[in-house]
Protein backbone atom coordinates (compact mmCIF):
# COMPACT_ATOMS: atom_id res chain seq x y z
CA UNK A 1 0.00 0.00 0.00
CA UNK A 2 0.99 3.53 -1.21
CA UNK A 3 -0.23 6.01 1.10
CA UNK A 4 1.02 10.33 0.82
CA UNK A 5 -0.13 12.24 3.91
CA UNK A 6 -1.06 16.09 3.11
CA UNK A 7 -1.14 18.57 5.95
CA UNK A 8 0.02 22.47 6.33
CA UNK A 9 3.22 22.78 8.77
CA UNK A 10 2.03 21.68 12.39
CA UNK A 11 -1.34 19.73 11.62
CA UNK A 12 0.43 16.62 12.80
CA UNK A 13 0.79 14.50 9.81
CA UNK A 14 4.20 13.35 10.71
CA UNK A 15 2.90 11.60 13.82
CA UNK A 16 0.04 10.27 12.00
CA UNK A 17 2.24 9.29 9.87
CA UNK A 18 4.70 7.23 12.36
CA UNK A 19 1.44 6.10 14.16
CA UNK A 20 0.37 4.14 10.64
CA UNK A 21 4.11 2.86 10.24
CA UNK A 22 4.23 1.61 13.84
CA UNK A 23 0.59 -0.38 13.41
CA UNK A 24 1.23 -1.75 9.90
CA UNK A 25 4.90 -1.88 9.14
CA UNK A 26 4.93 -0.06 6.33
CA UNK A 27 8.16 2.18 6.67
CA UNK A 28 7.23 6.13 6.85
CA UNK A 29 9.34 8.29 4.54
CA UNK A 30 9.66 11.81 5.12
CA UNK A 31 11.26 14.40 2.83
CA UNK A 32 11.46 17.06 5.42
CA UNK A 33 13.28 14.58 8.21
CA UNK A 34 15.65 13.73 5.09
CA UNK A 35 16.84 17.23 4.44
CA UNK A 36 17.34 18.48 7.58
CA UNK A 37 19.54 14.83 7.92
CA UNK A 38 21.39 16.25 4.36
CA UNK A 39 21.48 19.55 6.38
CA UNK A 40 23.12 18.44 9.35
CA UNK A 41 25.53 16.38 7.50
CA UNK A 42 26.53 19.14 4.83
CA UNK A 43 25.94 16.71 1.66
CA UNK A 44 25.02 18.50 -1.52
CA UNK A 45 21.95 18.52 -1.27
CA UNK A 46 21.44 19.63 2.32
CA UNK A 47 23.72 22.58 1.35
CA UNK A 48 21.20 23.60 -1.71
CA UNK A 49 18.11 22.97 0.84
CA UNK A 50 19.06 24.93 3.78
CA UNK A 51 18.47 28.54 2.81
CA UNK A 52 15.21 27.74 1.27
CA UNK A 53 14.21 25.73 4.66
CA UNK A 54 15.22 28.74 6.65
CA UNK A 55 12.81 30.91 4.70
CA UNK A 56 10.03 28.46 5.01
CA UNK A 57 10.05 27.77 1.13
CA UNK A 58 9.91 24.86 -0.78
CA UNK A 59 13.32 23.21 -1.85
CA UNK A 60 13.82 22.91 -5.57
CA UNK A 61 12.15 19.79 -6.76
CA UNK A 62 15.15 18.07 -8.27
CA UNK A 63 17.10 18.23 -5.12
CA UNK A 64 13.84 16.62 -3.35
CA UNK A 65 13.54 13.85 -5.85
CA UNK A 66 16.70 13.30 -6.08
CA UNK A 67 16.45 11.69 -2.08
CA UNK A 68 13.17 10.60 -2.53
CA UNK A 69 14.41 8.08 -5.74
CA UNK A 70 17.24 7.04 -3.79
CA UNK A 71 14.95 6.16 -0.87
CA UNK A 72 11.86 4.50 -2.01
CA UNK A 73 14.48 2.29 -3.78
CA UNK A 74 15.61 1.04 -0.71
CA UNK A 75 14.79 -2.71 -0.01
CA UNK A 76 12.13 -1.91 2.94
CA UNK A 77 9.59 -0.07 1.12
CA UNK A 78 9.52 -2.49 -2.07
CA UNK A 79 6.00 -3.62 -0.51
CA UNK A 80 4.98 -0.07 0.08
CA UNK A 81 5.46 3.18 1.56
CA UNK A 82 3.80 6.32 3.47
CA UNK A 83 4.98 9.46 2.09
CA UNK A 84 5.19 12.31 4.80
CA UNK A 85 5.79 15.78 3.44
CA UNK A 86 5.80 14.45 -0.27
CA UNK A 87 4.15 15.40 -3.35
CA UNK A 88 4.23 19.24 -1.79
CA UNK A 89 3.34 20.95 -5.07
CA UNK A 90 1.50 19.45 -8.66
CA UNK A 91 4.87 19.50 -10.49
CA UNK A 92 6.22 16.74 -7.71
CA UNK A 93 3.05 14.72 -7.90
CA UNK A 94 3.07 14.52 -11.36
CA UNK A 95 6.77 13.03 -11.00
CA UNK A 96 5.53 10.27 -8.69
CA UNK A 97 3.24 9.08 -11.67
CA UNK A 98 6.16 9.60 -14.17
CA UNK A 99 8.29 7.10 -11.96
CA UNK A 100 5.23 4.83 -12.32
CA UNK A 101 4.43 5.29 -8.56
CA UNK A 102 0.58 4.20 -7.69
CA UNK A 103 -0.76 6.12 -4.83
CA UNK A 104 -3.84 3.81 -3.12
CA UNK A 105 -4.65 6.97 -1.01
CA UNK A 106 -3.80 9.95 0.49
CA UNK A 107 -4.96 11.23 3.62
CA UNK A 108 -5.41 15.04 4.35
CA UNK A 109 -4.80 15.88 8.48
CA UNK A 110 -7.27 19.64 8.07
CA UNK A 111 -5.54 22.08 11.24
CA UNK A 112 -7.15 25.44 10.96
CA UNK A 113 -4.52 28.43 10.28
CA UNK A 114 -5.35 29.74 13.62
CA UNK A 115 -4.36 26.65 15.71
CA UNK A 116 -1.86 25.95 13.60
CA UNK A 117 0.16 29.00 15.26
CA UNK A 118 -0.31 28.11 18.77
CA UNK A 119 0.92 24.29 17.45
CA UNK A 120 3.96 25.07 16.20
CA UNK A 121 5.23 26.77 19.59
CA UNK A 122 5.11 23.51 21.67
CA UNK A 123 6.44 21.48 18.88
CA UNK A 124 9.38 19.29 19.28
CA UNK A 125 11.46 17.09 17.14
CA UNK A 126 14.49 15.08 18.33
CA UNK A 127 17.94 15.83 16.72
CA UNK A 128 19.05 12.27 16.19
CA UNK A 129 16.04 10.40 15.08
CA UNK A 130 13.42 12.26 14.10
CA UNK A 131 11.15 11.21 16.26
CA UNK A 132 8.23 14.12 16.95
CA UNK A 133 6.78 15.25 20.35
CA UNK A 134 4.78 18.25 21.31
CA UNK A 135 5.14 19.54 24.98
CA UNK A 136 1.27 19.70 25.29
CA UNK A 137 -0.34 16.80 23.35
CA UNK A 138 2.65 14.19 23.07
CA UNK A 139 4.81 15.12 25.39
CA UNK A 140 8.16 13.16 25.64
CA UNK A 141 8.87 10.91 29.08
CA UNK A 142 11.43 13.34 30.07
CA UNK A 143 11.24 16.78 28.99
CA UNK A 144 13.61 17.59 26.25
CA UNK A 145 14.87 13.94 25.74
CA UNK A 146 13.29 11.79 23.19
CA UNK A 147 11.64 8.35 24.52
CA UNK A 148 13.21 6.33 21.52
CA UNK A 149 16.92 7.10 21.24
CA UNK A 150 17.56 9.67 23.95
CA UNK A 151 18.35 12.13 21.76
CA UNK A 152 17.83 15.86 22.09
CA UNK A 153 13.93 16.92 21.43
CA UNK A 154 14.73 20.79 20.43
CA UNK A 155 12.65 23.10 18.38
CA UNK A 156 13.40 23.44 14.78
CA UNK A 157 14.55 26.48 13.22
CA UNK A 158 11.73 26.96 10.84
CA UNK A 159 8.83 26.33 14.09
CA UNK A 160 10.08 30.04 14.74
CA UNK A 161 6.98 31.96 14.86
CA UNK A 162 7.90 34.16 11.63
CA UNK A 163 9.17 30.94 9.76
CA UNK A 164 5.80 29.07 10.66
CA UNK A 165 3.63 32.27 8.91
CA UNK A 166 5.99 32.11 5.50
CA UNK A 167 5.20 27.95 5.84
CA UNK A 168 1.56 28.24 5.95
CA UNK A 169 1.87 30.79 3.12
CA UNK A 170 3.75 28.51 1.04
CA UNK A 171 1.83 25.67 2.03
CA UNK A 172 -1.71 27.06 0.92
CA UNK A 173 0.04 28.53 -2.66
CA UNK A 174 2.07 24.97 -3.10
CA UNK A 175 1.03 22.46 -1.52
CA UNK A 176 -3.24 22.93 -1.35
CA UNK A 177 -3.44 22.48 -4.80
CA UNK A 178 -2.74 18.78 -4.48
CA UNK A 179 -6.04 18.01 -2.63
CA UNK A 180 -7.73 18.74 -5.82
CA UNK A 181 -5.58 16.96 -7.85
CA UNK A 182 -5.92 13.90 -5.55
CA UNK A 183 -9.90 14.34 -5.13
CA UNK A 184 -10.12 14.51 -8.86
CA UNK A 185 -8.86 10.85 -8.77
CA UNK A 186 -10.95 10.03 -5.89
CA UNK A 187 -7.63 9.23 -3.86
CA UNK A 188 -8.28 12.18 -1.05
CA UNK A 189 -9.82 11.61 2.39
CA UNK A 190 -9.92 14.43 4.87
CA UNK A 191 -8.80 13.69 9.01
CA UNK A 192 -9.62 16.50 11.10
CA UNK A 193 -7.20 17.03 13.54
CA UNK A 194 -8.42 16.77 16.88
CA UNK A 195 -7.32 18.25 20.34
CA UNK A 196 -5.93 14.79 21.43
CA UNK A 197 -3.41 13.56 18.97
CA UNK A 198 -5.14 10.15 20.19
CA UNK A 199 -8.48 10.97 18.74
CA UNK A 200 -7.00 11.89 15.38
CA UNK A 201 -5.15 8.42 15.03
CA UNK A 202 -8.08 6.45 15.62
CA UNK A 203 -10.14 8.88 12.91
CA UNK A 204 -6.55 8.03 11.04
CA UNK A 205 -6.83 4.66 11.36
CA UNK A 206 -10.42 4.70 10.50
CA UNK A 207 -9.99 6.59 7.03
CA UNK A 208 -7.18 3.86 6.17
CA UNK A 209 -9.23 0.67 7.25
CA UNK A 210 -6.01 -0.11 9.26
P1 LIG B 1 8.52 19.19 6.87
O1 LIG B 1 9.30 18.57 7.96
O2 LIG B 1 7.79 18.18 6.02
O3 LIG B 1 7.60 20.28 7.36
O4 LIG B 1 9.58 19.90 5.88
C1 LIG B 1 10.44 20.93 6.35
C2 LIG B 1 10.95 21.75 5.18
O5 LIG B 1 11.66 20.89 4.27
C3 LIG B 1 9.86 22.40 4.33
O6 LIG B 1 9.45 23.64 4.87
C4 LIG B 1 10.59 22.54 2.98
O7 LIG B 1 11.48 23.63 3.01
C5 LIG B 1 11.41 21.27 2.92
N1 LIG B 1 10.69 20.16 2.25
C6 LIG B 1 10.24 18.99 2.80
N2 LIG B 1 9.65 18.21 1.89
C7 LIG B 1 9.71 18.90 0.71
C8 LIG B 1 9.25 18.64 -0.60
N3 LIG B 1 8.59 17.51 -0.91
N4 LIG B 1 9.50 19.58 -1.56
C9 LIG B 1 10.15 20.72 -1.26
N5 LIG B 1 10.60 21.04 -0.05
C10 LIG B 1 10.38 20.14 0.95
Amino acid sequence: MNLIFLGAPGAGKGTQAEFVREKTGIPAISTGNMLREAVRNKTSAGLAAKEYMDRGDLVPDEVVVGILKDRIGEDDAGNGFILDGFPRNVRQAEILEEMGVDIDLVIEIHVPDEKICARMSGRRVCEKCGSSYHTEYKPAKIEGKCDLCGGDAVQRDDDKPETVLSRLKTYHEKTAPLKDFYAGKGKLKTVEGQELVDDTKRLTFEAIGC
